[in-house]
Formats: C-alpha cells, structure tokens, sequence
C-alpha cells in the first residue's frame, strides 16, 4: 500500500451461525428477550429522528432504512407459535441486519434510544434487574406511548406473541420504572432522546398510572 491509508471493515461480522434447533428449545423468556429487544427498533429510530431534528446529530438515512427494514419485516411476520422456524428465522436475521445499521451509523442509535436507557436505568436500580430484552420491551411500548408513534404495533406484537403475559407475571413495579425514567437521561448525558426532555419524562410518568396495559402488566 505504500504508506497510503486503507479502511478496512474491522468489526462487522463476517457471517452469523444460528441453530434455530437450538433456540427453539431455549427456555421461552429468552425469546421474549429478543422480541422485546426488537421491536425497540421502532421507538429508538424515532428518538434517532428527533434528536437530529432537534439539531444534536445527524442521522444516516441508510441506517434508518436497514433497521426499518429489518424490525417490519419481524412485526409484519405471520406466526401461530413463537417457536415456529419462519419467526425465529425473522426474529434473528432482523437483529442481524440491525446491528449492522449499527455498523453504517458508527454508534447505536438506530437500534438504542430512550427505551435503553430505561433498561439500563433499571440494571443500575435494582438488585435483580430482568432480561435486557424484558425491560427494553415494557419500555418501547411506554416511549412509542409517549412519542404517540406505532404503540398499537408494539401493543400488537406483544399481545400475539404473549409477551405481555409472560412480563404480567414478573410482578415488576412501577415505582421502578418511575425511577429509571428520572435516572435514563443521565446514563447517556451526550445524546437527546425524548427523555432528555422533562416534559416527556413526565409524560412517561403520567402513562404508567393510566395506561390500561401498563396497569395490567406491572404492579
Ligand atoms: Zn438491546
């Protein structure tokens, strides 16, 4: 090369290998983990938008696109059973092409926004926190409530899917969730999701008292 600089793609992987065999027999909550840490997608795109349209980033249109791509075609899957061979194939190739969003973007903000950041709240405040994927989901469908966007398709999905029940019999408190809300901003100071903002936080707050579904599904 002649001391001339090369970019050479160092971290994306060069091929995955998935035994959906295995995974069907995988004890369902981590199931449930990566649907619910799919369908963040949705919430964590539009934080991405916001952010940028609020001046504090720029956001990549073909890494907005691959992660869209990749978490419609998951929620638009039809599935009598989660451990079907077409919906676990679904749910693992639409990780797969979002971390390579992630990849495009340089950073995880197409697949990581305010929904995270609860989940990462709540890993801080509790002793025993639930899977990633478990406190992601609770939180999507929370944030695409307080971004009054798609909430009737994370409401969807995890009706279908039975995560909602699986995450009604937790027991997981509110209070918690209250004070992750207050504590997500700070876990990533740098970024500007809707929680960045107060009036969302409270907004967040407000909609754990009065949605029916939240209601149902936390103590
Ligand atoms: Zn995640």
């Amino acid at each position: 090369m002649e001391g001339k600089r090369t970019s050479v793609p160092a971290r994306l992987a060069y091929g995955i290998i998935v035994d959906t065999q295995v995974i069907r027999t995988a004890p369902e909550r981590f199931i449930y983990s990566g649907i619910g840490d799919m369908v963040s997608k949705i919430t964590a795109l539009y934080d991405w938008q916001f952010e940028a349209a609020a001046g504090y980033t720029k956001v990549n249109d073909f890494a907005v696109m691959i992660a869209k791509k990749a978490v419609n075609s998951f929620v638009r899957t039809p599935f009598q059973s989660i451990t079907e061979e077409l919906f676990l194939r679904e749910l693992l190739d639409s990780l797969a092409m979002s971390g390579i969003a992630n990849e495009i973007a340089g950073s995880s903000a197409p697949t990581s926004g305010s929904e995270h950041l609860i989940s990462h709240a709540l890993d801080k405040l509790l002793e025993q926190p639930q899977l990633h994927g478990i406190q992601v989901g609770i939180a999507t469908y929370l944030m695409a409530l307080v971004q009054e966007h798609r909430y009737v398709r994370v409401n969807t999905i995890f009706t279908d899917t039975g995560f909602w029940d699986y995450v009604a019999a937790l027991g997981m408190k509110k209070e918690d969730f209250r004070r992750a809300i207050d504590l997500a901003p700070s876990i990533k100071p740098h970024r500007h999701t809707y929680l960045h903002e107060e009036q969302y936080r409270e907004t967040a707050k407000r909609l754990l008292e009065e949605d029916e579904i939240l209601r149902r599904v936390l103590r």
